[in-house]
């Protein structure tokens, strides 16, 4: 079956010649890196080295497509930050929140109140969810929604009358935000470091990376075996009574596209039931279609008690995160007396129109049923094909529309680049030269593009990754 732009509503703009971009623009590239170094600090950056060399400047966005203030246009392989499922200048998602600013633009659901939006996401949202999840809290990013499941983690053993249940497990290089409980959370040492005062009670186990980490002659699926059997052994340390929840990304997103054997979720999810612990999937870039599934943890096959949502939530238009409860967990809640937790913004109105609007745009246009028949299948198969036997790939991952490619210095002998995170960024370097946004994770090269991308555009990325990963290779003088 073939597509085109029949069953994506969005028109392809023409590239707005530069004069006429520079004429909408405000001011010249230079005033803007000028003031943006003056006075924006970045987020995750090194503020003294990126004024130096100054920040690229993104004025407009179309389908995929990113454009410059110098008039570059760039596609974008990595949806925004994971988030743009339905592509840049989707109309009904523009119309959805000016028509819900006129409305109704603010009104809190704190005091035995509530808005026509947040009932209509959350109707849609228990429709979309697998069966068990039926209620949804809402808050306004991925961190957000990792503090509040560790409210509702600890809420549901209270409500058990199992007070000493307080741990949480974790992952190694795993990624749950950034705020102090979600930085806890995650398992990234350099945000550690820079965090004196963490969440108490959290520890990690390792990551089921296996190009990275396997030892011997494991295969995938004994390795996983072996890494999901770490949660066990961590338990019986800590004592079953203590440990309350374990948290992790159905595949690791930031962490690199880790994509875990077929062994290791199953194995997780046993050894949870088995202690009484509950098991969090937190589906921030893994939600709504990027593997195909609307949840990866479908993908992966397993079910958990609550599950964590952002990003695709809202396709990034506006900030809007959520935590779905299995029926199990919400009734323990429902049930007992006061939740005290809330941010100003819960189920903001505005978020939730939008929310809503992107869901049935993702629903009613069949974007993922495409991204599991169509599109996702031929982005994994081209790359499968373009980079088979490359000399510095060794491995490639992700199922539906992301994909990480692990750069190595011997792929068959599964061993890395001594300085893997300086390979990553000559890859990325490349890559913005021929206007493509591929995001570098260390040694790890990260597609994760909107999922209304076409076969075409498929091509091109792939084209592009190509040429970057050669030169590359090139630079290193191998062949
Ligand atoms: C991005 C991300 C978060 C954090 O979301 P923010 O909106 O940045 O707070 C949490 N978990 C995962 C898996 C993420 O990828």
């Amino acid at each position: 079956m073939s597509y085109r732009t029949e069953e994506v509503a969005y028109v392809q703009p023409a590239q707005p010649a530069a004069a006429a971009q520079a004429a909408q623009q405000q001011r010249s590239t230079a005033e803007y890196r000028a003031l943006d170094a003056a006075h924006h600090i970045h987020p995750f950056s090194d503020m003294g080295s990126l004024n130096r060399s100054g920040s690229r400047v993104i004025v407009k966005a179309q389908g995929v497509y990113l454009w410059d203030s110098d008039g570059n246009k760039i596609i974008d392989g990595m949806a925004g930050l994971w988030c743009v499922n339905v592509g840049y200048g989707r109309k009904e998602l523009a119309d959805a929140a000016y028509r819900q600013m006129q409305e109704l633009p603010f009104y809190n659901t704190f005091f035995k109140t509530t808005h026509p939006p947040v009932i209509e996401l959350s109707a849609l949202l228990a429709e979309l969810a697998p069966e068990p999840f039926n209620h949804f809290f809402y808050c306004n990013s991925g961190s957000e929604g990792n503090d509040t499941v560790l409210r509702i983690v600890h809420q549901y053993w209270a409500t058990q009358g199992k007070h000493s249940k307080k741990f949480v497990i974790s992952r190694k290089n795993g990624y749950h935000g950034s705020t102090i409980a979600g930085g806890t959370l995650g398992g990234m040492g350099y945000m550690h470091e820079q965090m004196p005062s963490k969440v108490e009670n959290i520890v990690h186990i390792d990551q089921p990376y296996f190009f990275g980490e396997a030892e011997g002659n494991l295969t995938p699926e004994e390795f996983a075996l072996a890494r999901a059997q770490q949660l066990e052994a961590k338990i019986l340390e800590i004592g079953a009574d203590n440990v309350a929840a374990f948290i992790g990304e159905p595949f690791q997103g930031a962490g690199g596209v880790i994509f875990p054997a077929s062994t290791y979720w199953p194995e997780i999810q046993r050894i949870c039931r088995k202690y009484d612990i509950l098991l969090v999937a937190d589906e921030v870039i893994g939600g709504f279609g990027r593997t195909g599934e609307w949840f990866a943890h479908q993908h992966f096959g397993f079910e958990p008690d609550l599950i964590t949502l952002a990003k695709g939530l809202t396709s990034g238009y506006v900030p809007m995160g959520a935590v779905g409860l299995h029926d199990r967990v919400a009734k323990a809640i429902i049930e007992n007396g006061d939740f005290n937790h809330g941010l100003t913004y819960s189920g903001h109105p505005v978020a939730a129109a939008v929310a809503v609007a992107n869901l049935k745009l993702l629903r009613d246009d069949k974007i993922v049923e495409r991204v599991k028949t169509d599109t996702g299948p031929y982005f994994q198969k081209k790359l499968r094909d373009t980079f088979a036997n490359h000399p510095i790939i060794g491995e490639i991952s992700g199922a539906g529309l992301v994909a990480g490619l692990q750069l190595a210095e011997d792929p068959k002998a599964r061993k890395r680049f001594a300085n893997g995170g300086e390979v990553g960024t000559i890859c990325r370097d490349f890559c913005f030269n021929r206007n493509l946004i591929m995001r570098a994770t260390g040694d790890r090269m990260l597609l994760s593009p909107p999922l209304v991308i076409n076969k075409l555009e498929i091509d091109e990325i792939v084209a592009k990754a190509k040429y970057a990963i050669d030169a590359t290779a090139q630079q290193l003088g191998i062949s």
